[in-house]
């Protein structure tokens, strides 16, 4: 990481360094284990360590001319933790690096199911897929038969949603920021419906025309207009799940929300959520989500760069949407 960041994140803001990346030793009486990093994961959070005065409470920011981190996939090299062995496989916060020491061992959890491909432990069975439970089971209380919006619809945690919703019984429909993703969300995610956000000038109307009857649900990933626009179309006790706003990460001035009034008479609710307060109980989701996987009842789909050095160009993807589906970096594939 190369220093602190305002607007958009820019490839240039990350260098890769060749100095001191192999440490092949754990520190003598570490409690912490060394692992060779396999898939490493670009989230939107990510972003937000960039600058200096992050408030989001979740890590704290990046250090100028240190390693970025984030999720992974790893192997253990070496432990002096009790907790894990030298060839445990583990997903959790590491460095972007080809081998990291981690002390910080609470947010490393043990990969017990290997005949899924360990790239999922960063996406569908990794943070996303839980965020994607967590905030459509728990937090948006769906009912079959409602009406679920969800926007940036083809990601990491849309694409989950969006068939989730569907296995409960609901009808959904998706926003996306191109023609190949709203034809993957038609036919590959069996969305019901689905329409490209870039060629509406008129959300409103866009999301009147999918929901003539109103959205229960609007699972939001990206904020402004689009936010603007899904409240003036919920109904009555409609619930909004407020999961991410990626649409004014990168803005000096955040954009405000205007109608705020049909929260009163609609009797809307809205509620923001973390996903990190969910991992711990991850095995919950993973119940619910590991036989999906296995009956093919749901498919995720990733983009994948391969090699550390792919990183900088990976991550900045994200916030002009080249990324189709859960943007994952292959470092090693052993
Ligand atoms: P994605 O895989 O969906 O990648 C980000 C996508 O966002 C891009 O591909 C792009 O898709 C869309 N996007 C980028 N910029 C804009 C913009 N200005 N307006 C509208 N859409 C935009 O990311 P994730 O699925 O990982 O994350 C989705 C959201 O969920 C993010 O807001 C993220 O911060 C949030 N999140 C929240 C968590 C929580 O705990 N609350 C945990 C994990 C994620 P397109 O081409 O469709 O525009």
């Amino acid at each position: 990481f190369r220093n602190y960041i305002d607007g958009f994140p820019k490839e240039s803001d990350m260098y890769i360094s060749t100095e001191n990346t192999i440490r092949l030793k754990l520190p003598q009486g570490s409690n912490g284990v060394l692992v060779k990093n396999l898939v490493l994961s670009c989230d939107p959070f990510m972003r937000l360590l960039m600058q200096k005065n992050d408030d989001s409470g979740l890590f704290g920011c990046y250090t100028p001319d240190s390693p970025i981190t984030g999720y992974g996939v790893a192997k253990i090299l070496d432990s002096g933790n009790p907790k894990f062995q030298k060839g445990d496989l583990v997903w959790g916060m590491t460095g972007f690096e080809e081998y990291s020491i981690i002390t910080e061992t609470e947010s490393l959890y043990k990969i017990e199911h290997t005949d899924v491909p360990l790239s999922y432990y960063t996406g569908i069975l990794g943070m996303p897929g839980i965020t994607a439970c967590a905030g459509f089971y728990e937090v948006s209380t769906p009912k079959k038969g409602e009406t679920v919006f969800v926007s940036a619809a083809s990601g990491a945690v849309g694409q989950l949603v969006g068939q989730l919703a569907k296995l409960m019984g609901c009808y959904v429909v998706g926003s996306a920021g191109s023609k190949e993703k709203v034809d993957l969300l038609k036919n590959k995610f069996g969305f019901d419906d689905a329409f490209n956000y870039k060629e509406e000038h008129d959300l409103t109307a866009a999301l009147k025309r999918y929901f003539p009857e109103g959205i229960d649900i609007y699972f939001e990933n990206v904020g402004g207009k689009m936010l603007d626009a899904a409240i003036l179309n919920m109904r009555i006790h409609g619930r909004i799940a407020v999961c991410g706003l990626i649409s004014q990460y990168n803005l000096a001035e955040p954009e405000g929300v205007k109608n705020l009034m049909p929260l009163i008479y609609k009797r809307i609710t809205m509620k923001g959520f973390s996903a990190f307060d969910y991992l711990a109980h991850y095995s919950k989701f993973y119940d619910i989500l590991l036989p999906l996987i296995r009956e093919g009842k749901i498919v995720y789909i990733e983009d994948v760069a391969e090699g550390l050095e792919k990183t900088p160009a990976a991550l900045v993807g994200l916030f002009s949407g080249r990324n189709i589906g859960k943007q994952v970096v292959v470092v090693s594939r052993e």
